[in-house]
């Protein structure tokens, strides 16, 4: 292994920390202090620098732009009781960045290059992570085709930045969701598990149809005649039926969350069964007949878990149970939370734990 090359830190003269009322943290406006960026030029990921965060100067024929070599992920970290900051499951974010990476053609880096960078970031904007309860820092690792010229081509320089913000306790409302029969997120052998910007563009449409009809998102399918079900918004789905949690099988369809693999875990640790296989349009009708349909949700690192109420299949409502603080998927939820705080054992080794 080589030795971790050393990070240039230039700080800020002007923090905005002061400016931050850390009771009422919007979701995705403030950013913290600095971030950090690294080139990959002449085939190797150069050092990375901390700057203070601030626009970059960009050509109008940087690739990214045009041809979409883009690739981000999203991940969170906390105040533990102790005082002490853990980033959530670093390197499962770290292998699938690598895994959309390779589908965006774009060059791979290595763990250690992320996660110093990583690490070293977030210290140095320890202050920024809120410690009020349900609050996190929001990390948004990215990288994008940054050569400059317009030809249709794979780019050979890219820019890798992370940068952080502050983030509240994230309510929804449970969901009113419709199981979209019309418009696809992702096609087998297409994009659809790699976490790219693509993606979220080629979903915004369908969605903004949805919510006009009185949707909060849709639910997206692989488009057979069963309509089997993929995904919920960008959030991967799971469903209570008779007490196993269904949720369907990863393929290249389905985005590989953190979110559910952390629940499927935290259910099989709690002696929840917990099957992965396909679930369509069908059997969530018969189950909802049979008064088998206990709870349906979203997991995703923004919300932890989105409870859904209301699940439209071809034009009809099938309304579930009403969601109460028993759901057993708010159990995991709690427990996921604890788990992040230090309020449980961390068995897994999920948290990389940071001294500020
Ligand atoms: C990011 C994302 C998820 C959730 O993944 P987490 O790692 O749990 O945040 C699910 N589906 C899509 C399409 C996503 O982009």
């Amino acid at each position: 292994m080589i030795a971790t090359e050393k990070i240039m830190i230039e700080k800020t003269k002007n923090s905005r920390l002061g400016e931050v009322d850390f009771n009422h943290l919007p979701f995705g406006s403030i950013m913290s202090d600095h971030m950090l960026v690294s080139d990959y030029i002449d085939g190797e990921w150069g050092s990375s620098s901390i700057i203070p965060f601030g626009n970059i100067a960009m050509s109008p024929t940087m690739l990214a732009l045009h041809y979409g070599q883009i690739v981000f992920e999203g991940m969170k970290a906390f105040k533990m009781k102790d005082g002490s900051i853990s980033i959530f499951r670093v390197e499962k974010h770290y292998d699938r960045f690598c895994k959309s990476m390779e589908r965006m053609c774009i060059p791979a880096m290595s763990f250690d290059h992320f996660n110093e960078a990583l690490k070293t970031l977030i210290k140095l904007d320890a202050a920024w992570v809120p410690g009020t309860e349900g609050s996190s820092l929001y990390i948004r690792p990215f990288v994008f085709a940054s050569e400059e010229r317009f030809g249709v081509k794979v780019a050979e320089e890219y820019k890798f930045i992370i940068f952080s913000g502050p983030v509240g306790p994230y309510y929804s409302n449970p969901l009113k969701v419709k199981v979209e029969d019309k418009y696809r997120r992702a096609a087998r052998g297409g994009t659809g598990s790699a976490k790219c910007a693509g993606n979220y563009g080629g979903a915004f449409y369908p969605s903004s149809l949805a919510r006009k009809e009185g949707f909060d998102q849709v639910l997206w399918t692989d488009g057979s005649a069963d309509l089997n079900i993929e995904e919920s918004g960008t959030m991967n789905v799971m469903f209570m039926i008779n007490d196993v949690f269904v949720t369907p099988p990863l393929s290249d369809s389905i985005l590989d969350g953190v979110t559910r693999d952390s629940f499927i875990t935290i259910a099989k640790d709690m002696g929840i069964k917990i099957e992965e296989r396909k679930i369509g349009a069908p059997e969530l009708i018969s189950a909802h007949e049979k008064g088998i349909l206990q709870e349906a949700f979203g997991t995703g690192t923004a919300a932890v878990v989105a409870p859904i109420q209301v699940i439209n299949i071809k034009g009809k409502d099938y309304t579930l149970p009403t969601v109460k603080d028993s759901n057993v998927a708010l159990k995991i939820k709690q427990r996921l939370l604890d788990i992040r705080l230090g309020n449980a054992p961390d068995k897994n080794n999920w948290n990389t734990i940071i001294k500020p």
